[in-house]
Parts: C-alpha cells; sequence; structure tokens
C-alpha cells in the first residue's frame, strides 16, 4: 500500500511487527551484554523516541534512560552534513556505560560528532545502538557501533519515528521513498 507524504510517495519496507520481533532480539544481546553493568541509555531525539520506548521495555538490567537532541537532515532527503545541537544532555556521564540510541546511521557524522563530544566526558565506555544502519552510504567505519536492528538500502525513509519534513513520526511502520 502507497503512501503520501508532502509532495513524496512512499511504500513499505519493514512491517510494524518484523519491528518489534527484532527489538527484542536486540534488547536481549543488550541484557546479555551489560548483564553486570547500569547502562545508561541515550535516545537521540527526535527520530530515537519510539525505538528506544519500545527497546527500553525489554531491557531487564538496572538502567537509567535521557535525552539529547540534534538535528541534520532538514527536511531533505539527503544528509545536509550540517549538525544542529539542540540540547545537551542534563546529566553527568562519567564514569558511566553509555548506551547511543539512534534512529538511523547514514553517512554517521552526526553519531561520529556526537560520541567525539562525549569522549571528553570520560564515560566508562559508549556504545551504539541504532535502529537502521546504510551500510553503502557510511562513510567510515564506528568502532562504537555494536547492535544494529536492521541494515537496509541506500533508500531515504520515514515512519516508527523518522520524518520527512516533520511528517509520518507516528507511523507504526517502515517506508521507503518509491
Ligand atoms: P548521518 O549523519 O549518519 O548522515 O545521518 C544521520 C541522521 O540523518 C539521522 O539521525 C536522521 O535524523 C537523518 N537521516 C538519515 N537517513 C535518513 C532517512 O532515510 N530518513 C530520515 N527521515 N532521516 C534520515
Ligand atoms: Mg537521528
Ligand atoms: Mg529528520
Amino acid at each position: 500500500m502507497k503512501l503520501q507524504i508532502a509532495d513524496l510517495e512512499f511504500e513499505p519496507l519493514i512491517a510494524p511487527d518484523a519491528i518489534q520481533k527484532r527489538i527484542v532480539q536486540v534488547a536481549q544481546q543488550i541484557n546479555e551484554d551489560f548483564k553486570d553493568q547500569k547502562p545508561l541509555f541515550v535516545g537521540i531525539l527526535n527520530g530515537s523516541f519510539m525505538f528506544i520506548a519500545d527497546l527500553v521495555k525489554e531491557i531487564v538490567v538496572p538502567c537509567d534512560i535521557t535525552f539529547t537532541k540534534l538535528a541534520s537532515y532538514f527536511g531533505g532527503v539527503s544528509s545536509s552534513r550540517k549538525i544542529r545541537d539542540d540540547f545537551d544532555l542534563s546529566v553527568s556521564i562519567e564514569g558511566r556505560d553509555i548506551i547511543l540510541v539512534e534512529d538511523i546511521i547514514d553517512t554517521g557524522n552526526t553519531i561520529k560528532y556526537l560520541v567525539e563530544k562525549l569522549t571528553v566526558r570520560n564515560p566508562a565506555s559508549i556504545t551504539i545502538c541504532s535502529l537502521l544502519l546504510k551500510p553503502d552510504s557510511l562513510e567510515d567505519s564506528i568502532e562504537e557501533l555494536r547492535y544494529v536492528a536492521f541494515q537496509i538500502p541506500n533508500d531515504f525513509v520515514v515512519g516508527y519515528g523518522l520524518d520527512y519534513k516533520e511528517l509520518g513520526r507516528n507511523l507504526k511502520g517502515i517506508y521507503k521513498k518509491v
């Protein structure tokens, strides 16, 4: 079923139940890997709000959850390379095991910027968990990237937190531009 969002047409890429099933698997892996730690989940707004909400429901190790906000696409369908830092973390991360929760890694510029910014605050570790990864657009390997729910082709996608011109974030599934 095709979907019109603003001036573009989209078609289904990942169904809602496939997303939920995969999130359970990713969370189980995190539960195992962090069983002796108390990770701090950092959701990167806006795009990751749905993913982090569903992910942490499956987390059984003690954890806390906070947010930061970055923007980089600005209404287009390709990475602008300009990163706008909208709001910073409100908690100290010194000595903490951080899990950065991102909606999508495309070129990798945004997440690299954030990792560099947070590294100087001396966390014990930084690990990245991304719902989506576009391996063909990634410019550099990302050492901290440990969990990826889905690898997708180089298409522009919306839904499940991701927007086109601020629309479509509320969709339960993920759709790609036709
Ligand atoms: P990067 O810096 O890795 O190139 O891009 C990361 C950010 O760009 C993501 O956090 C996301 O906000 C946005 N982005 C990248 N690819 C897409 C896409 O296919 N759809 C949407 N809606 N946003 C994207
Ligand atoms: Mg994002
Ligand atoms: Mg956006």
